[in-house]
């Protein structure tokens, strides 16, 4: 299993959405600096990493909410398609050195058929 400390590329290549009333148990007044209430998701930095995110990504990170992470979070599923998926967005290495998994699909193949 990859070391999602020396990570943290699934907080920076993708937007993170929350679930209704999901980010109130985050403290004030950091919740209005990390949750976009608006738009129901986490904020992003300028390099549009999850502005909950502390550290260097691919080295040493760490999510500076994690007892209060929302559920996306929680329930990412490590070691499948959209972890492999978030380090190639990332520039992050595989662990171990064995390449990621790469997605293809019927379409990118044009093995479609129209309708
Ligand atoms: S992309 Fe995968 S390995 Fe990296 S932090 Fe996220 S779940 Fe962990
Ligand atoms: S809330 Fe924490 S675990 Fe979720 S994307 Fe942001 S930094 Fe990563």
């Amino acid at each position: 299993m990859p070391d999602c400390q020396a990570c943290g590329a699934c907080c920076s290549a993708y937007i993170v959405d929350l679930y209704q009333g999901e980010g109130h148990d985050i403290p004030h007044p950091l919740r209005n600096l990390l949750v976009d209430q608006e738009k129901q998701e986490m904020r992003r930095d300028a390099n549009f990493r999850c502005a909950a995110l502390v550290g260097k990504v691919g080295e040493s990170v760490k999510c500076s909410i994690y007892g209060c992470r929302p559920t996306v979070c929680r329930d990412f599923p490590r070691e499948e398609s959209s972890c492999h998926r978030a380090r190639r967005i990332a520039g992050v290495k595989p662990p171990n050195g064995i390449p990621d998994l790469v997605e293809v699909s019927v379409y990118d193949l044009g093995l479609a058929t129209g309708s």
